[in-house]
């Protein structure tokens, strides 16, 4: 059965830890993906791929510096376009959101005007996540504006273009915060672990976050019922974790 879908990355790293897919994982992904048996387009034009196509866009939300010395090249190499959304208050710093650093996700550097300007010139999209990179629903409406037309703007300046699509940091989302998301963006992305359906509110994209598929061989079975089973359950299970661990647990699975 045919399958369309956005899929997540982080960071390409050895570490483990759940914002990472290792490097020779991360290989193994570009070489399925490059092999013809999904279509590969930019995040823009996926919702306009006919739904009885298989078809994904690639993602890479905070930015990292493996981004440049590891993603990048394997990407490039293969031809697969990629959108990165980049934190404008922390580009050329690290991960350490508001200041904190979080137990079991590494502390990592993030890359630096320079690297996005010339991403974008090599044709990877740059698209927005934040100035800062709060939970969205946690931050008086007064501040919205700031942290997403102010990032648009931050982001222009710094790479010439205009970014068109954003992810919400930890996938966090409400409907005050939605609605200043679709006056800014053509295309904003949640973490909601699913495929898309025949029809999708551009503002609200579910995506798969590679960190559950990084297993090696799984995504060749792309499509399939077993594919689309462990794709419910791993939904199921991040959904009763969030219950369970409350909003900070929620923070800490996803970044
Ligand atoms: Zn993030």
């Amino acid at each position: 059965m045919s399958m369309r879908a956005i899929l997540t990355y982080h960071s390409v790293d050895d570490s483990g830890s759940p914002i990472s897919v290792g490097r020779a994982e991360f290989r193994a992904h570009c070489a399925f993906l490059a092999s013809g048996r999904v279509r590969v387009v930019s995040l823009e034009a996926l919702p306009d791929v006919p739904s009885h196509e298989d078809a994904v866009a690639i993602t890479f939300d905070d930015g990292f510096e493996n981004f440049w010395s590891d993603a990048a090249p394997e990407l490039e190499a293969r031809g697969l376009p990629a959108t990165v959304f980049a934190v404008p208050g922390h580009v050329g710093a690290h991960n350490d959101w508001g200041g904190r650093q979080v137990t079991g996700i590494p502390h990592l550097p993030l890359m630096s005007w320079d690297h996005l300007a010339r991403l974008r010139e090599r044709g990877f999209a740059i698209g927005a996540h934040t100035r800062t990179h709060p939970a969205l629903p946690a931050i008086p409406a007064t501040q919205l504006e700031g942290e997403l037309g102010g990032c648009v703007e931050d982001i222009e300046g710094q790479t010439g273009v205009r970014p068109s699509t954003f992810a919400y940091p930890y996938g966090a989302w409400d409907a005050t915060s939605a609605k200043v998301v679709r006056q800014h963006f053509a295309l904003a992305c949640t973490t909601e672990l699913r495929a898309l359906r025949a029809v999708e509110d551009r503002a609200l994209m579910p995506r798969l976050d590679m960190y559950y598929l990084r297993a090696p061989g799984l995504l060749d079975r792309w499509g399939s019922a077993a594919f689309r089973s462990l794709l419910w359950l791993r939904s199921r299970g991040r959904q009763l974790r969030g219950l369970l661990a409350g909003p900070a647990g929620v923070a800490r699975q996803v970044a």
